[in-house]
């Protein structure tokens, strides 16, 4: 038996509606604040993940997919997708062209992790970047739309954590610090942490593990080393989102797992995720074109896991994604199958969703067949039906029938589905 790869799904209705509609809704919260979608390679050359996302991270160093094509170009699949936005972004010369560009893009990520609940080697991100500006309003404007995307999803409660790690001007003086200050109790940090001290120190900031905390709370606060620019750009961020009333908690442990960002960073986690709490992640990341060899540009941006999205979504609203037919059309006898589709074909263009089975059955067994795909209602053509053009219209839930003419269904069908119910 061929199975699934470990760490992949199938996704299924309920599931894969509830993965449209929260797509749907992005595309329509992310359009009114001017942003464009972009759709770019899923896979790409492992040397640019590698030069932005950094070598020395988790997500490169272990958890990529890298493989060699047939000409030894090594490959891989992509693990994010800032990178790529970036990439096009020099690629295809968009700074010559004047203002701000915004995109947004929704597809899957690849991640070779310890599979779990919320955490899958295949799992979909919807993203959004803003390229070609370090304004702080860039910032709040940002972070506005994605609070405005989960209000408008209605995920509840959820806490916003905020915080700036400075540029290449002041985040070296702070990881002097926070080494000297991690060196004088290495030993007591796990093993980890001692690698990550001479690989990537701002990442011992992130660890986990217990005994590491007392020491962690100890070190010192990257929002003590910001230079007076990096200082008046949080400020100015701050005051924005104080301006609009969005709410979030300065946390400056927070540093993110990507090399590749500078100033702003920012997580929105919620507690009905359990352990993997963390709905999305984004910050600012001004180097990261030079890093990859373009021009500098500046840059914003997040990215939502949308697996636990629909993780927390379905928990809260347990009907979201369910789809059924309006209408479950019954036939009975074999005359009456071209008329019972032809008025199939009448409802289908008026945009009611029509059920029709092709095995000839009674009555009673159609019925139960609506009663189990949950249909609203059930059309019943007979030859009687036809000859007086009347159809029968059974409404499932209530139970009542009404007999109509051919031209009467939509309207009575469409008007069920506002939320009245059919007269008896
Ligand atoms: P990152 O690109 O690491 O900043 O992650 C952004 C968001 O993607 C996280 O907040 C998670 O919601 C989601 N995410 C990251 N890795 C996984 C994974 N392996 N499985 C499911 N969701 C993930």
């Amino acid at each position: 038996m061929i199975k699934a790869i470990r760490g992949t799904r199938d996704i299924l209705p309920p599931e894969s509606g509830a993965f449209q509609y929260v797509e749907t809704l992005a595309r329509e919260v992310f359009r009114v604040f001017n942003f464009d979608e972009i759709r770019t390679p899923i896979f790409e050359s492992a040397e640019l993940f590698a030069r932005s996302v950094g070598t020395e991270t988790d997500i490169v160093s272990k958890e990529m997919y890298t493989f060699a094509d047939r000409d030894e170009t090594t490959l891989a699949l992509r693990p994010e997708a800032t990178a790529s936005v970036v990439r096009a972004f020099i690629e295809l010369q968009m700074s010559q062209e004047p203002g701000l560009k915004r995109f947004y893009y929704i597809g899957p990520m690849f991640r070779r992790e310890r599979p779990q609940k919320g955490r899958y080697r295949q799992f979909y991100q919807i993203g959004a970047e803003v390229l070609g500006g370090d304004h702080p309003a860039i910032d709040a404007e940002v972070i506005e739309m994605v609070v405005e995307y989960l209000n408008r999803l209605g995920i509840r409660p959820f806490s916003l954590l905020l915080n700036s790690i400075g540029d290449s001007k002041c985040r070296p003086n702070f990881v002097k610090a926070l080494k000297a200050a991690a060196g004088e109790v290495r030993d007591k940090l796990c093993e980890n942490c001692q690698r990550r001290l001479e690989t990537n120190p701002l990442r011992v900031l992130d660890c986990k593990v217990e005994s590491c905390q007392p020491y962690i709370n100890r070190f010192p606060s990257i929002l003590e080393y910001l230079c007076a620019d990096c200082q008046a750009h949080f400020s100015e961020l701050r005051g924005l989102l104080d301006a609009r009333g969005i709410a979030y908690q300065i946390t400056p442990r927070m540093v993110r797992g990507l090399d590749y960002y500078t100033r702003t960073t920012f997580e929105i986690t919620s507690d009905l995720l359990g352990a993997q709490n963390s709905l999305l992640g984004g910050g600012r990341y001004d180097g990261l074109s030079e890093s990859i060899g373009g021009p500098p540009v500046k840059g914003i941006g997040f990215a939502i896991g949308l697996d636990r999205f629909v993780m927390v979504l379905t928990q809260i609203r347990p009907e979201l994604g369910m789809d059924r037919p309006q209408v479950y059309v019954a036939w009975l006898g074999t005359k009456t199958l071209s008329k019972a589709y032809e008025l199939t074909r009448m409802l289908r263009r008026a945009g009611v969703r029509c059920a029709i089975e092709f095995d000839e059955m009674k009555l009673k067994k159609a019925l139960s067949n609506a009663d189990r795909l949950k249909a609203a209602f059930v059309l019943i053509v007979g030859e009687d039906e036809i000859a007086k053009n009347k159809f029968g219209l059974k409404d499932m839930k209530g139970g009542s029938q009404v007999f109509l003419e051919e031209r009467e269904l939509v309207t009575r069908i469409q008007g069920a589905r506002e939320g009245s119910a059919v007269p008896a």
